[in-house]
Parts: C-alpha cells; structure tokens; sequence
C-alpha cells in the first residue's frame, strides 16, 4: 500500500515536473512570439504606408505635370489620366479648375454653364474666387462626370482642403466619406497644380500660382484590399481616421498593435491585429494543477505553441522572400541606373507625353537642367520653335510606326541649333499597352560636318576649288529648269588658255598647275554672286550666268579676258585665253546645245587667233 503511496507520488511528481517544464519552454515561446509579432506589425504597417503613398505619389505627378502644362487643359484631361492611373484604387480623376471672380462671366459663356453651389443647384454668389470642377474621369467606363460648374469652395469641407493643399503646397486628402457618384466609401486628394511659369515657394506666391487641383478619387474598399492582398494571412489591418475606418476588417482589440499615419495632410491611425489562436493565462494554472491532464495540456501546449511558432516562422520566411524579392528589385534598379548613366547619348524616358527621366548627357547636349527638361511635355523646350510642325508630324509617325529613326534639329539652351539623330522605342506598361516611350538622342555634328566636307570634295575640282565638271552640269541643269519656270535668260561663257600646253613645256607641269590656280583666281575675282565658275577640262573654264543676255555674257568675258592678259603670272610670264558665248534662247533653250553651241564659238575664237570672245549669235552692240 505504502509502495502503491510512493509509486503514485512518483508519478503525480514526474507529471507535475513534466507539466512544469512544458510550461516554461512554452514561456520561451511565448517571448519569441511576441518579439515576432511586433516585427510583423511594423512590417505591416511600412505596406500600409507604402501603398499608400505610391498611390498619392501618381496623382501628385499628374498634378506636376499638368502644371508645366503651358497649353490650355480642357479636354486633355482624358487622355492624361487614362495614361497615369495605375492604381486600382483610385477611381476616378478629376480637374478642379480655379476661376478668378472677374472671368467669371466669359468662363460660363465660353463654358456654356452657371457655376452653382453644389447639391443645390442655385447659381453661385459674386466672390473673388472660384473653384470649378470643369472635367472627370472616372475608371472602368461608368460615371463620366464632365463639365460641371459647381463652386466647390462654397461647400466648408472642400474650402478647408482647397486652402490646407494651397498653403502647404502638397496633395491633402479629405477623411472617409461616401463618394456623391457612387454612393461607395472614398478618401478625396487634392493636388494643388500651379503654373510652371511663376514662383510657388511661399503660400503667397502659391495662391497667385493656383491654377486648379487634380482631385483624386481613392476607393477605400479597392485601397484595403490591395493593403490585405501585401499582408501575410493572418493579419489584418484596419485604418482610420477622425474616428472614421476606411473598408479596413479587423475591429480594434486592446492588444492589437497601433500606430499613426501622417499621409496627405491627415493623421490616420492604423491597427494591425493578429487572429491566429492566442494561448491564454488560465492554461498556465491548468499546466501545472492538474496532474495527468496536466501533463496531457501541458504537451498540448507545447504542441500548440510550437505549431503557432511554425506558422510565425513561415510568415517570417516569406517576409524573408518578399525582402530577398526587394533586394533583387534593389539590384535591377542600380543595375538599370548603371546601363542608364553609361550610355553615351542623350536619353529621355516619357510617360505619355510627358519626360519622367532624362540622363546627364542629354542636359549636357542641351544645356537645360533635369528639373527644367522632367515635367515637360511637346513642345519640348529643346525643340526648335519654327519646327514645331516637324515634331507633330515625327510624333504621329512615331505612333504609326511603333518606333523611330529620324534626323531632327535641336535647340540648345542658348539658341544654338544642332543636327541629332532621334532613335525612339515604347514601353509597355504591366497591362501590356503602351505606357510610354524611350529616346536616344545622338549629338551627330561631326557627322554632318564631315558629310558636307565630303558633299563639298566630290563637287569641288580639287586643284582650284572651283566647282568639277559633274558639278557644274548639275548646275546648269538646276538652272535650265529654273529657267523654263521664270522665263529670265541665262547664258554660258566657255573659255580655254591659249597656248598652255607651251607652259607645261618650258616651265614644267607642277609649274602649269600653279599657274592654273592664279587663273581659277583671276576669273573667280569677276564672276558675281548668282554665277557658277568651274573647271570642266585641264585648262577650260565654264562660266554660268543667270540673268545675263547675250550682251552681258560678252561683257563679262571680255573682263575675264583682261583679268588673265593685264598682268604678268608670277610663274608662267604673260598668258592669254580665248572665250565662246551662247545665250539660252540661241540654244532653244536646252542645256546641252547651249554647251555645244558655246563650244563652237569658242572653237571659232581659236581659229581667228585666239585672246579674244566670239559670241555664237550675232556680235551684241553694247559689247562690240
Ligand atoms: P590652244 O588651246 O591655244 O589651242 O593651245 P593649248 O596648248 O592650250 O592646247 P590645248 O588646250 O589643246 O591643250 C591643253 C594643254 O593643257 C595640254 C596639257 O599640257 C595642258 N594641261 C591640261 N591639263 C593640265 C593640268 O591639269 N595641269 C597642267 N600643268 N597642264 C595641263
Ligand atoms: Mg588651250
Ligand atoms: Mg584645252
């Protein structure tokens, strides 16, 4: 009996140190846990803010834009928020014009309504000031509210955001409510957008600035969702503000972790609850109290306690996934920024028509800061103003097309213009359409300066620089049609040295071509501006004479004539040169006669003894 005593005390002692020992390794786990879950609230709540604030971040972006805007908005609105809403949550865009009091009659008639006091439809009385919601756009086809005139400073709440959103310059949200469209629950934010053009550091210079607001619609249920949708499974989150709860599920218990928000303007409190299976005190008495349930609980408690340790480990290795997913991300992006910055030319990233990124190379080219080239949209400021009607239609090509080579012309910040080569792409945003586009843009100076130079060396005769045969054929072709259309006469003079051959035989050939060039010079000293002067043969000259009759072109051989005879050549002593002239209209008007038939006057200079100019017609007057 004694023994059944002892062997029973034994094993009431063995339970009661078993229960014991689970009790305090489930104290260590109980420790664990709480530093984990605190952990996780953190967490959760750097996802609430996160999302949050990337959903601002676009609506204050169309805002910026908007506001470098130098054309009029009304009706661009559409297509600009169509481009820019990412978000899901936000579901509708609009534009809240500000309309000083003394345009307010030219902006109802040109508008074609009455600004009146919203919900109650009653024109609004005379202020200094009003604000207009003159365009929305709402997602996913329903509710286009467009065009209505409602004094929206009238209403108080909306009068507080307008001027909290002036004065501090910053998109300033409104606390939940019921949207009037919809009927569902939205937070409203309004961006303040300012003209580019004036100062908007003080909240004087700002209210001078104000040119409307962007309001932006965001859809509480759709912003929770995406919040749940970041979260591990078993949290929830619940945000709030003014004691109002944007669709957040979890009600507030007393251990839930609480944190404040400041986003927009507003305080907002968020609480984060953890609804996975609490272990409580009182299983702490039962653990060690009752002795073969004790044991029983206490390695249930174990169990129970390791099991919600497993869980939190999980969670705990997909935060480390997600972190292990943001340092890829991380990685990517240094590495895009690295290609990014190596890239030798200009480089310009648009989101619809507006730059978002543009690379140091492209400020260098240009000479426009980043700040002063992001936020622009067409007419770019780089973009030359009489070639405005090119970038439309390199634009609308672009579109066409899909992507872009062209040659275009830019404008430098100190008006300077330059030849560049324009190499564009899209890029598809996640859905897949196109999001917006990529430019490279390639200084090509040299290039064209060395196509000119080369142009120049195939056109030019390269022992006198005067204008080659093949040249000079081009030219008189260019001006026979000329011709044709302006009915004005045009006449050819051909001359020929006299006797050079003498030159090269006495003095050397190296010799004859230095004489040739002192001659290239003497004629080139008596053609006028208008005239082409070239080397057609090893010491025949062509000279072409727009605007000249059958007398001038005489007159002006006769002068050329002079300039090779009257002076000595410092090489070659005293030389002379003979000279035909036909006219245009002695050809019939067609350039290859009007060659030959010069051809034969000079032909004819030569054999009645050369040092003279014989024209093809009849001796003219006024030369004779
Ligand atoms: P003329 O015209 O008066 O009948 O006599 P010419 O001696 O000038 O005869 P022609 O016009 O037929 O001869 C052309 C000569 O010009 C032949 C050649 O010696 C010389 N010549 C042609 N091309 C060049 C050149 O590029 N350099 C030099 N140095 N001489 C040339
Ligand atoms: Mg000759
Ligand atoms: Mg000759």
């Amino acid at each position: 009996m004694r023994r059944l005593a002892v062997q029973g005390l034994t094993v009431i002692c063995i339970l009661v140190a078993t229960g014991v020992v689970a009790a305090l390794l489930h104290a260590r786990d109980r420790r664990e846990i709480a530093d984990l879950r605190t952990e996780r609230a953190e967490r959760s709540y750097a996802v609430v803010r996160d999302l949050t604030q990337s959903s601002l971040s676009n609506l204050e972006q169309i805002a910026v834009t908007l506001g470098a805007l130098r054309r009029p908005l009304d009706g661009r609105l559409g297509s600009f928020t169509r481009g820019a809403m990412h978000e899901r949550s936000l579901s509708g865009v609009g534009y809240v014009l500000h309309v000083a009091g003394s345009d307010r009659g030219a902006f109802e008639r040109s508008h074609g309504f009455r600004i009146s006091v919203p919900g109650t439809g009653q024109s609004a009385p005379r202020r200094a000031a009003y604000d207009v919601l003159t365009a929305a756009v709402a997602r996913r086809g329903g509710n286009p509210q467009a065009a209505i005139g409602a004094d929206y400073s009238a209403v108080p709440s909306e009068a507080a955001l307008f001027s909290r959103a002036v004065s501090t310059g910053r998109p300033q949200a409104s606390s939940p409510r019921r949207s009037p469209f919809s009927g569902r629950p939205v937070v409203v934010v309004m961006a303040p957008v300012f003209r580019a053009d004036r100062p908007t550091r003080t909240p004087a210079e700002r209210r001078h600035a104000l040119r409307g607001f962007i309001a932006g619609m965001y859809s509480t249920t759709e912003l929770m969702a995406a919040v749940d949708r970041a979260l591990p499974a078993d949290t929830q989150v619940r945000v709030s503000s003014d004691g109002m709860a944007l669709a957040g599920s979890a009600s507030p218990e007393p251990d839930d972790w609480v944190g404040d928000l400041p986003v927009a303007g507003r305080q907002w409190t968020v609480h984060v609850a953890s609804r996975s299976g609490d272990l409580g005190p009182w299983e702490w008495v039962v653990g060690i109290l009752g002795a073969g349930l004790a044991a029983l609980a206490a390695s249930a408690f174990a169990l129970d306690a390791r099991r919600e340790r497993r869980a939190l480990d999980l969670v705990g290795d997909r935060m480390a996934e997600r972190d292990a997913a943001d340092a890829q991300l991380r990685r990517e992006r240094d590495w895009s920024k690295a290609v990014i910055g190596s890239i030798q030319d200009g480089f310009a990233v648009t989101e619809g028509p507006t730059i978002v990124h543009v690379n140091d190379r492209l400020c260098e080219l240009t000479g426009f800061s980043r700040e002063e080239l992001v936020g622009t949209a067409p007419p770019f400021p780089f973009w030359p103003v009489e070639k405005i009607e090119e970038l439309d239609a390199t634009i609308a090509r672009f579109r066409r097309e899909g992507h872009l080579e062209a040659e275009a012309t830019f404008c430098r910040r100190d008006g300077d213009r330059f030849p560049v080569l324009l190499t564009a792409g899209t890029v598809p945003g996640p859905d897949g359409a196109v999001r917006g586009t990529i430019t490279t843009v390639k200084d090509i100076s040299e290039r064209k300066r060395y196509e000119e130079r080369l142009a120049q060396l195939a056109a030019e005769d390269p022992l006198t620089g005067l204008l080659n045969h093949r040249s000079f054929h081009e030219r008189l072709a260019e001006e026979v049609a000329r011709t044709e259309r302006t009915q004005r006469p045009l006449a050819l003079v051909l001359l020929d040295l006299d006797h050079f051959k003498q030159v090269n035989d006495t003095l050397g050939h190296p010799v004859g071509d230095k004489v040739l060039v002192e001659v290239a010079a003497r004629l080139r000293d008596v053609t006028r501006a208008g005239e082409h002067l070239a080397r057609v043969g090893g010491e025949e000259f062509a000279w072409l004479l727009p605007e000249a009759d059958a007398a001038g072109a005489v007159a002006a051989a006769e002068r050329a004539r002079e300039a090779i005879r009257a002076t000595p050549f410092a090489l070659g002593g005293t030389l002379t040169i003979s000279a035909g002239v036909c006219t245009l209209a002695e050809a019939g008007g067609e350039s290859r006669e009007l060659y030959r038939l010069a051809d034969t006057a000079l032909y004819r200079a030569k054999a009645a003894g050369r040092d003279r100019v014989v024209p093809f017609g009849p001796m003219p007057a006024v030369a004779s």
